[in-house]
């Protein structure tokens, strides 16, 4: 197999490259580059830009906004995007809700939700897991109850990540409480600005607060906001999280941290020992990017809809992949590894951080996430032992 981009595709990734380094402004990128946390409006005026020119959904359908371009090309603009320090378009926007609406939606919701999502002029929140449905999502509990042209919604989410920005939320809500559990589950979409929605941040072990819990008392819904069949949600939600995982792969991230390990290793480089860590996750993650290819590559000879299982084995990799090089950072940062993210301050006796350490021990705490979130990885390995390996 050959593994060398063509040169059709390194011009295409220069092209890619250019457009990122000249049009996304320097100090949001000089912002991603020093690990801060980016700002709603960092993250909206990026996508708007992307949007402008016809970069925010390459992997839609050419009529709301793709790109015909190959699975190489958009991996190729998504790895770009991350190794030039672009905040990437929302992902609940562009890899979860909007795939979904372009898929299960009717041509109304289409035309309302798809552009102002590919935009961000709608910033969407994922309202799947409950405090007892995580890992058993089908046992969630909130109800929507149809009442003439609207349903009545009950209930509380978790997890929410990045709610405090959220304008909409997609959720499954259980609209038949008499159907097995999977049965009777539908994908509804929620204005979080309605009356009877509250929402409430939860403090995490990294001092940041980028998740929350969102509550629902008596919130009206139009009913032309279910997406899909009343009672058919699931089968939204499993195309859902299929796109979830391949895009939690993270292959540009990786191989950005791997690039930081190395310029701020120094002489630990010469270590064999230290350097066999390095070399031996370069192997990994190339590998990896080669599996994400394939996936991409053979998106199109599914049907419509199904997701494919093996997004779990990128999901369940990428997850380890990204830990592995969090950790590599802190062991090669040492003592430096304990300074702390500007935006929290420096502790009385600590010394001013070095550029690049600053957010280390932050995002080795922070990405302890990758192996839960989108499905933990000892679910993804249930699915690989049943969907995959057949047992
Ligand atoms: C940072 C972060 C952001 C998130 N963002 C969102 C979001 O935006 N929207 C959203 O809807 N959800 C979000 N989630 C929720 C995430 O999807 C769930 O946390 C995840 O599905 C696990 O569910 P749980 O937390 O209830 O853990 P549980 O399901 O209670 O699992 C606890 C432990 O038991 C293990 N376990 C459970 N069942 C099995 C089994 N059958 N076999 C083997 N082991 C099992 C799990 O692997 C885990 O280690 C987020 C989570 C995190 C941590």
């Amino acid at each position: 197999m050959d593994l060398a981009l063509s040169k059709e595709d390194r011009a295409f990734a220069e092209e890619m490259r250019e457009f990122f380094t000249t049009e996304i402004p320097a100090d949001i990128r000089a912002r991603v580059k020093r690990g801060e946390e980016m700002s709603k409006e960092d993250v909206v005026q990026t996508q708007q830009i992307l949007n402008k020119h016809g970069l925010a959904v390459p992997h839609w359908p050419v009529e709301w906004g793709g790109k015909d371009w190959t699975a190489v090309q958009r991996h190729l603009w998504a790895e770009e995007m991350v190794l030039n320090y672009v905040p990437p378009p929302v992902v609940f926007n562009t890899a979860m809700v909007g795939p979904v609406i372009a898929t299960f939606g009717n041509h109304e919701q289409k035309q309302r939700f798809l552009p102002p999502t590919a935009n961000c002029d709608i910033w969407w929140s994922q309202g799947f897991s409950e405090p007892n449905a995580g890992s058993d999502l089908a046992s969630l509990k909130t109800t929507a109850v149809r009442d003439g042209d609207n349903y009545i919604v009950n209930g509380q989410k978790t997890w929410t990540t990045l709610g405090q920005y959220g304008d909409w939320i997609f959720n499954l809500v259980r609209t038949d409480p008499t159907a097995q559990q999977q049965r009777g589950i539908s994908f509804l979409l929620i204005d979080m600005r309605s009356p009877g929605v509250t929402v409430r941040p939860i403090q995490l072990i990294d001092g940041g607060r980028e998740v929350n819990e969102v509550f629902f008392e008596d919130v009206v819904v139009p009913a032309d906001q279910l997406i899909g069949e009343e009672n058919k949600g699931w089968t939204c939600a499993k195309f859902l999280l299929g796109n979830e995982r391949t895009s939690n792969a993270a292959i540009g991230m990786i191989k950005k941290r791997i690039a930081r390990v190395k310029r701020l290793a120094g002489p630990l480089l010469d270590d064999p020992l230290f350097r066999a860590r390095v070399t031996r996750l370069e192997v990994e993650t190339a590998a990896l990017e080669m599996s994400v290819l394939r996936v991409l590559a053979r998106e199109h000879t599914l049907p419509p809809g199904m997701p494919d299982p093996v997004s779990s084995v990128l999901k369940l990799r990428g997850s380890e992949l990204q830990q592995d090089a969090a950790e590599l950072l802190v062991d090669a940062l040492g003592p430096q590894a304990l300074a702390y993210r500007e935006d929290y301050g420096v502790p009385d006796g600590f010394a001013e951080p070095t550029e690049g350490a600053v957010d280390a021990l932050p995002t080795y705490f922070n990405w302890r996430k990758a192996s839960i979130y989108a499905g933990s990885n000892e679910v993804q390995r249930q699915i690989i032992a049943k969907a995959i390996l057949k047992f």
